[in-house]
């Protein structure tokens, strides 16, 4: 089976105040330092697992701060099969004509800008450095480049901080013609700078009103809403999102990366003085955890349930000898007579209304 690579690059130029991702600040001879050892780990693993992967996505942090030399000693390294998909997650403050010719060099081919937001507003308010008049002028940077496989974030369920609305948002996004939308909603951790933001927060109802424009503007408007969270133009999908929610292996490296291997979850360490340390005793599976077939099956359903084509019936049993509609029957039975689960050829998925509440759906089938 086909894997995906995942490498973390941890560091940021600043850290934003609602971000609880592991980052570190950035100077040149700490990333220098860190791409050095991030090698020799990615040797490791793949002497160790001969994982061949066909999806490798630079992620973080901010990997934009890696030089085009470094993203192809990277990719090297990899060796990812043939048409592979090489994402790189891209602050817009970085795209610069020098930036993204020496970028066309590599064998990047999707790109995932962190734009959040087109409203100025709230862009100040985050702490982010680009602003929205800004993008236009960068994202046509990148298609005079050949960059033709752009996913772009968008944040909702922001505080009120300005004349600001969803429609308005969107409207904006589109117009900037990308492959991909993810969106997030936010959310505030005890443990970051802008917890203050806890009471300022919409409320759930109006949060759900958001979610649900984003979704009818964009089915109006021919995107494929393949997860709960993401939209594609027909046929670009995320391939290397699609492991996660497929259920496959996919290999993390790099400090605060997650993976899945042989039946195995682990995690690289999120400190980059435990991380050098198991870099050098080649600890590969930091923090393992062997699933049982109980978390299995859990990780499989929660994963699966998040796609609009929803759980592979005959996948399931497949993996664990059982058939799901046997093995949680009363609460498909409870979920489909309330119209929050729909049963179609061969899958069972979740009803558009029960999108915004999976979570506590999903809770009853672990
Ligand atoms: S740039 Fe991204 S990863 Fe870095 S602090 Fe901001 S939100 Fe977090």
């Amino acid at each position: 089976m086909k894997s995906g690579a995942y490498i973390h690059i941890p560091f940021c130029l600043t850290k934003c105040g609602y971000c609880n991702f592991f980052s570190v600040p950035y100077s040149i001879t700490a990333l220098n330092n860190y791409i050095n050892l991030l090698l020799k780990e990615i040797e490791s693993f793949k002497q160790t697992y001969e994982f061949e992967a066909d999806t490798v996505y630079l992620g973080g942090g901010t990997p934009s701060l890696l030089s085009a030399n470094q993203i192809n000693s990277i990719i090297g390294l990899v060796q990812p099969d043939e048409n592979p998909e090489i994402t790189l997650e891209v602050n817009p403050v970085q795209i610069t004509e020098d930036w993204v010719k020496a970028l066309s060099k590599t064998k990047v081919n999707r790109l995932s800008l962190g734009i959040q937001s087109m409203n100025n507003e709230n862009l100040k308010a985050l702490g982010r450095k680009h602003s929205a008049a800004s993008i236009p002028e960068r994202i046509k940077l990148l298609r005079e480049n050949g960059f033709n496989n752009i996913s772009m974030d968008l944040l909702y369920g922001l505080p009120i901080f300005a004349n600001y609305n969803i429609e308005e948002e969107l409207d904006n996004f589109l117009s900037l013609e990308p492959e991909h939308i993810s969106t997030y909603l936010l959310s505030i951790e005890n443990n970051v700078p802008f917890k203050h933001w806890k009471a300022i927060l919409p409320d759930d109802k109006f949060t759900e009103i958001q979610y649900y424009t984003i979704c009818e503007t964009l089915r109006e408007t021919g995107w494929d809403h393949y997860e709960i969270s993401n939209f594609a133009r027909p046929g670009l999908e995320s391939r290397h999102n699609l492991h996660y929610w497929l259920g496959d292996e996919y290999i993390g490296m790099g400090a605060g990366a997650s993976g899945y291997v042989n039946k195995q979850r682990y995690k690289r360490p999120d400190d980059l003085e435990l991380w050098q340390f198991a870099v050098e005793k080649k600890d590969n599976l930091y923090e393992k955890e062997s699933e049982t077939k109980a978390q299995q099956k859990a990780d499989f359903i929660i994963m699966q349930l998040r796609l609009s084509r929803g759980l592979d019936i005959q996948s399931y049993k497949e993996r664990f000898g059982s058939d799901f509609v046997s093995d949680f029957h009363d609460a498909i039975e409870k979920f489909i007579s309330s119209g929050h689960m729909e049963m179609t050829n061969g899958y069972i998925r979740l009803s558009q209304k029960a999108w915004f509440v999976s979570n506590h759906i999903l809770r009853e089938f672990v």
